[in-house]
């Protein structure tokens, strides 16, 4: 028996997706971290990322980090670490993104214990006010991680458009290069990596704006969704239907669009508004907010309508459709970001991973 609600993820998709990407990547002379976090930290997709040629592999979590041990790429710790997971860090991660001396100082105690010697990729506030060292704090941070022995300095990176949706340019991207020159001549060393964001830098770096410093991105909604988040933009062949929710039918009746009675609050505390529309046939579904928020889902058959969800039902319009939808029925979804990220860390959701 197929097992209901699922997300299905066509695996061969986001290899083309991630090939194309990289090899054009790599046309800038930027290498692609592979971020896997919107898919709970997933083996199969994390192989997918390397077969289709990220030369790492990125996650916010180090559990999810830890299951790709066999696959011989360096992984990346992408969100701060935090200081009661220091040891675990060191063992299972090659590379952390840091942003606090004190962190970096409990990263090199650990690390001489472990015999390691722990890679970091500095942060730099540029703007989006998430993550990040202001940028007259780098020669004093500079001082303190070159003499800490096991602690090497890979890198410095900014993330952008996550928190204040500011969008990469050539001027911000410009000062993370400018610092990039300024590290190295300062201190005669060499930076390996000069990251310069995420989806959001690949239409400066298509339209050939990204200053040439720039060696390497952080990529996740791209390789799976096929396009570029500051705009928004589709990128050009690319499959943009990798993923998919299917969800069953539990009810299917004609009923008033207008509930009766005293309306009071529903059960997440909202005093909800209905349009009358007089009698409609409605399916519920058998997923819900416990599961995913109902707005970030799009059904396929573009008639239907989503009316609304409580924890464990999602509540359809499909009067308005071709089709004759009975109980049993599967309709299937488009997904998002957020509804990807929320469907793949429910474990009542099956996930299925497809070859074709
Ligand atoms: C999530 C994240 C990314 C990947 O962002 P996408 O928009 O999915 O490409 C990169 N870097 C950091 C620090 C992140 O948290």
């Amino acid at each position: 028996m197929t097992e209901y609600p699922r997300v299905v993820v066509d695996l061969s998709k986001i290899r083309e997706n991630v090939k194309k990407l990289t090899k054009k990547c790599k046309e800038f002379q930027i290498d692609v971290v592979g971020i896997t976090k919107v898919f709970s930290g997933n083996i199969e997709i994390a192989k997918v990322f390397v077969e289709g040629g990220v030369r790492y592999l990125g996650d916010s979590r180090v559990k999810n980090l830890k299951k790709y041990e066999n696959l011989d790429v360096p992984k990346i710790m992408i969100r701060l670490p935090m200081r009661s997971q220091i040891k675990e860090i060191i063992k299972h991660v090659d590379i952390s993104l840091n942003s606090e001396i004190s962190t970096i100082v409990l990263l090199n105690e650990e690390a001489g214990k472990q015999y390691r010697v722990h890679r970091i990729i500095l942060m730099l506030e540029l703007g989006d006010l998430r993550e990040g060292i202001l940028p007259e704090d780098v020669e004093r941070y500079m001082e303190q991680i070159n003499s800490m022995k096991n602690i090497k300095l890979e890198g410095i990176g900014v993330n952008l458009t996550c928190y204040g949706g500011i969008i990469p340019s050539f001027d911000n991207l410009g000062q993370l290069e400018k610092i990039s020159d300024l590290i190295e001549e300062k201190y005669n060393l060499k930076l390996n990596v000069i990251s310069g964001g995420n989806s959001s830098s690949l239409d400066l770096l298509w339209k050939s704006n990204m200053p040439s410093k720039i060696n390497n991105l952080r990529l996740g909604e791209s390789l799976i969704f096929g396009r570029e988040t500051a705009y928004g933009k589709d990128l050009e062949g690319c499959f943009y239907d990798s993923v998919k929710l299917e969800a069953e039918i539990i009810e299917l009746k004609e009923k008033q669009s207008y509930p009766v009675g005293e309306i009071g609050f529903n059960a997440f505390g909202e005093k909800p508004t209905f349009i009358d529309r007089g009698k409609r046939k409605r399916a519920i579904l058998a997923i819900g907010k416990q599961d995913v928020d109902q707005f970030s889902l799009k059904a396929m058959d573009e008639k239907l309508i989503i009316l609304g969800a409580s924890s464990d039902h999602l509540v359809l319009d499909v009067t308005d459709s071709k089709i004759e939808y009975k109980v049993g029925d599967i309709v299937e979804f488009k997904l998002d970001y957020g509804s990807l990220l929320q469907l793949t860390t429910s474990p009542y959701v099956k996930k299925v991973f497809n070859e074709n």
